[in-house]
């Protein structure tokens, strides 16, 4: 059974928890650094929240500088929405960088603060439509060339892929639809 972490520091880290366990794996919970040193895990989960508070707990927490290491060094992970931004090696009209480890420049809350939530559903990788959720979601706005896009909505990209890394600025967890989790998964099990 694959070990799959999901950072439980601040938001929707339940619901993707709640996902996972349908597909069976093993899931900690990243709260502290020893939760990353006790388990070697196969991949890694940066839920949707507050990029900023997550940015800072990472750094206070001491989960930083080893979470981004074991990225860099291959380590499966999905970032939705603020996990999107804290992968993000460039964020639109910010200065901060958290993690950084892919070549994509997010512009957070891209929609509008307030009424900025929506649902559609729009085609994602090979896999067929799915539903998507946004809330105060970011978009990519651009990709270096070796970042496949993984959908798009109304010509905005909402989901991309770099190697190891998938990121979407929607919510997969928030839908019954499994595919996201899958395509990640898919990932793992490649390693
Ligand atoms: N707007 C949030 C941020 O910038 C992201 C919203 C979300 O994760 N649902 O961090």
């Amino acid at each position: 059974q694959k070990k799959i972490g999901v950072l439980a520091v601040q938001g929707a880290f339940a619901e993707h928890i709640r996902v996972l366990q349908k597909l069976d794996v093993h899931c900690i919970e990243i709260r502290k650094k020893a939760d990353l040193e006790s388990s070697s895990l196969n991949g890694l989960v940066l839920p949707g929240g507050e990029s900023t508070v997550m940015g800072k707990l990472l750094r206070e927490l001491e989960l930083f500088d080893p979470i981004k290491k074991q990225i860099d060094d291959g380590l499966p992970v999905l970032g939705t929405c603020a996990g999107l931004i804290l992968l993000a090696e460039e964020i639109a009209e910010y200065d901060t960088v958290h993690l950084g480890n892919m070549h994509i420049m997010a512009r957070r809350n891209a929609y509008g603060r307030q009424s900025g939530s929506f649902q559609t559903e729009q085609k994602f990788a090979q896999c067929g439509k799915i539903p998507m959720v946004f809330i105060r979601a970011p978009y990519i706005e651009s990709v270096d060339t070796h970042v496949e896009i993984l959908a798009k909505v109304n010509h905005h990209i909402v989901a991309a892929r770099q190697e190891n890394i998938v990121v979407t600025s929607f919510h997969p967890e928030l839908t019954d639809d499994l595919t996201v989790h899958k395509y990640f998964l898919n990932i793992v099990h490649q390693k």
